[in-house]
């Protein structure tokens, strides 16, 4: 099989240019220091730290535009574009100007948990499915996650030991990502959506990771942004990536392939049926592994490094993986690793 290379970054951040709390110098050096190799900017309804983009380091900075829909509707977080899109246009409208730029385009925290659902309190969902063409949805937005469950009684707990509050993504939202996947690709991201406030960037860049799978090596020189650039990006839309949450164990090593008679492929990627598919999980620790289609768990295998399962039909294949590791006093699985699915056609 290819060699990879996995790249571990974080998704969705906020500076100063819009709400959050420090300036892009102080934000990219705490992605240095939590080892993230790429960290991808996404102020509200701006494109200003553009001109930063660049090598720091062993970090690159890539900067995109979470872009307001109508009036907070929805929120699309937007890259790989040159010129700012404004804001409080139809959802369809701002997907198709992202596609007609050249950029990439992820549905933002699409729900929220069901209590604020019902009072509307916290973040903004997403309001229409309706809409086509979008590259992929937050599977796991790290800050709703803690948010989410404050509380007026339990806030000192929530800010004192964060990993208490953090669930893993909400079942709405997978299982809508595994109707979208029955008709389209839909590449799934995980995001930390960091605004600094109340939990510093760099400790938050130490937990929801989406690691980038790279035939090629990055070269880490300023040099050649432009062509790290464009792998770091090409990755992300062909979802060969998948998400983890590294606050639990570094997911780095794991990997979700399938093979044929012909070829072998990874996450992100299609292959053929017709001769027959094997599709492998390997994990960096024994932990439980699951295969899912159409929201069905089609294997599942407990304490283990390794599942093999071969399958006969066609459809997107996903994997996850659960951890068995403490939530407060509480030994569990808990969500770990989010690959982005197989294919197979
Ligand atoms: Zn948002
Ligand atoms: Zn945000």
């Amino acid at each position: 099989m290819t060699m990879y290379h996995d790249y571990a970054g974080v998704i969705h951040i906020h500076s100063t240019y819009s709400d959050g709390l420090k300036k892009i110098p102080d934000i990219i050096q705490a992605a240095n220091e939590a080892g993230c190799n790429y960290m991808i900017l996404s102020d509200h309804d701006t494109l200003k730290g553009l001109s930063k983009e660049g090598w720091y380091n062993n970090t690159i900075l890539l900067v995109g535009e979470e872009i307001t829909i109508g009036e907070d509707e929805g929120h699309y977080l937007a890259m790989g574009f040159e010129s700012e899109i404004a804001p409080h246009n139809r959802p369809q409208e701002t997907i198709d100007e992202v596609k007609k730029q050249g950029g990439i385009g992820f549905i933002a925290h699409p729900y929220n948990k069901s209590y604020f659902d019902d009072f509307n309190i916290t973040s903004v969902k997403w309001n229409d499915w309706n809409v086509i063409g979008f590259n992929g949805i937050e599977i796991w937005n790290y800050s709703h996650d803690w948010i989410d469950n404050f509380t007026p009684l339990n806030f000192l707990i929530g800010l004192s030991w964060p990993d208490n509050f953090i669930d893993g993504p909400l079942s709405k939202t997978l299982k809508k990502w595994d109707e979208l996947l029955r008709y389209q690709k839909i590449i799934g991201i995980g995001s930390v959506d960091a605004h600094g406030y109340f939990y510093s960037y760099k400790k938050m860049f130490e937990t929801l990771h989406t690691h980038l799978l790279l035939e090629k090596t990055l070269t880490f020189q300023s040099a050649f942004f432009k062509k790290d650039k464009s792998l770091v990006y090409e990755a992300l839309k062909k979802g060969n990536c998948y998400l983890s949450y590294d606050y639990l164990a570094n997911a780095a090593g794991f990997m979700y392939s399938a093979k044929n008679m012909q070829k072998e492929v990874i996450m992100g990627d299609e292959l053929n049926i017709r001769t027959g598919v094997v599709l492998t999980i390997s994990t960096p620790e024994p932990a439980l592994l699951k295969v899912i289609k159409d929201g069905q768990i089609i294997a599942e295998k407990n304490n283990t490094k390794l599942l093999v399962k071969k399958i006969n039909e066609p459809g997107a294949y996903r994997a996850e993986v659960y951890l068995k590791a403490f939530r407060g006093f509480n030994l569990k699985y808990r969500p770990w690793i989010f690959s982005n699915p197989i294919y197979i056609y």
